[in-house]
């Protein structure tokens, strides 16, 4: 039995079973070339003989590696403020033009089959799975151009696929805009998340005195700046054991 979540409680019982049941129909072509004959993440075996595992990485950060070490030499510089990463896969082709669809095209398809692989992947990879997972929130301005969110509608596919782990969507909340992280260099991206975020009073005051292990979502991790600063308000409100999740790492290049 999964711990109920805290917010989605608040939905009728009979929407929290639909979410649950239809967030795993999965289209019967590959959701990248279009061939019949899919397996459960809507994939076909060439499709995904072409995902390319992000493996070796660095555990703390999950910047792929050439060989297996303990800490990548930008983790040695500097540590990042979680505990943790989990990114499956590399952001390459063809899972990139999976995420762009689904991130700017309204493919929600697209983004039910990447919660599925990452489901797949922590249900064979991860030690430990987190009592919390929390979101990334997407600033209101950003939701209402693109119409959903995407950490979120990811969060929920996960929750629903992986046992033990409740689902706080409203967490974290963004306080301010930023920039698109896109077209940043890693200083830019740092600059840009700063003071973006905040811990909503209401969720923690729902939490009592619980600050668990609690994994971060975002869609790609690159340099983890956005995910840093989430960890860092996270800790100031005492979550120490805080670990980023991402579907996919891009090589962070700095
Ligand atoms: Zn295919
Ligand atoms: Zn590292």
């Amino acid at each position: 039995m999964k711990t109920p979540d805290l917010q989605v409680n608040r939905k009728p019982a009979w929407r929290r079973l639909l979410h649950r049941s239809t967030s795993w129909l999965l289209p019967a072509r590959c959701v990248i070339c279009g061939a019949g004959d899919v397996d459960a993440a809507s994939l076909c075996v060439g499709c995904r003989a072409d995902l390319v595992a992000n493996a070796p990485s660095c555990p703390r950060c999950a910047e792929p590696l050439v060989q297996s070490e303990p800490l990548c030499g930008r983790c040695l510089r500097h540590t990042p403020p979680f505990a943790g990463s989990f990114a499956p896969l590399r952001y390459a082709w063809p899972l990139d033009g999976l995420v762009t669809r689904f991130k700017f095209h309204g493919d929600l398809a697209a983004g039910r089959s990447l919660a599925r692989l990452f489901v797949e992947h922590a249900r064979e990879e991860c030690d430990s799975i987190p009592a919390l997972l929390v979101p990334v929130p997407l600033h209101r301005q950003r939701l209402r151009q693109r119409g959903y969110d995407q950490a979120l509608e990811l969060a929920r596919d996960i929750h629903a696929g992986l046992d033990g782990v409740r689902l706080v969507p409203d967490l974290l909340e963004r306080t301010r805009a930023t920039d698109a992280q896109t077209r940043l260099d890693a200083a830019g991206r740092r600059r840009n998340v700063r003071a973006a975020f905040a811990v909503n009073a209401r969720a923690l005051r729902r939490l009592g005195d619980e600050r668990p292990a609690l994994a971060l979502l975002d869609d790609v991790m690159t340099t983890g700046a956005t995910l840093a600063e989430c960890a860092r308000v996270l800790a100031r409100a005492g979550f120490t054991q805080v670990r980023a999740w991402a579907i996919a790492r891009a090589p962070a290049h700095d």
